[in-house]
């Protein structure tokens, strides 16, 4: 499966959008997320 990161804008978005409490931040696109495997360089987010 591609990441998140590699995604059409508008599909990432979409993504993003159903997910209200992420836990992973992309370390490249800033992008976030709960699930680390949708994103490029995933990093653990320190609540
Ligand atoms: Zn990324």
């Amino acid at each position: 499966m591609k990441s998140l990161c590699d995604m059409k804008k508008k599909k990432a978005e979409a993504l993003i959008k159903s997910v209200s409490h992420p836990k992973f931040i992309c370390g490249k696109c800033g992008r976030l997320i709960d699930k680390k495997k949708y994103l490029c360089k995933p990093k653990k987010i320190d609540e």
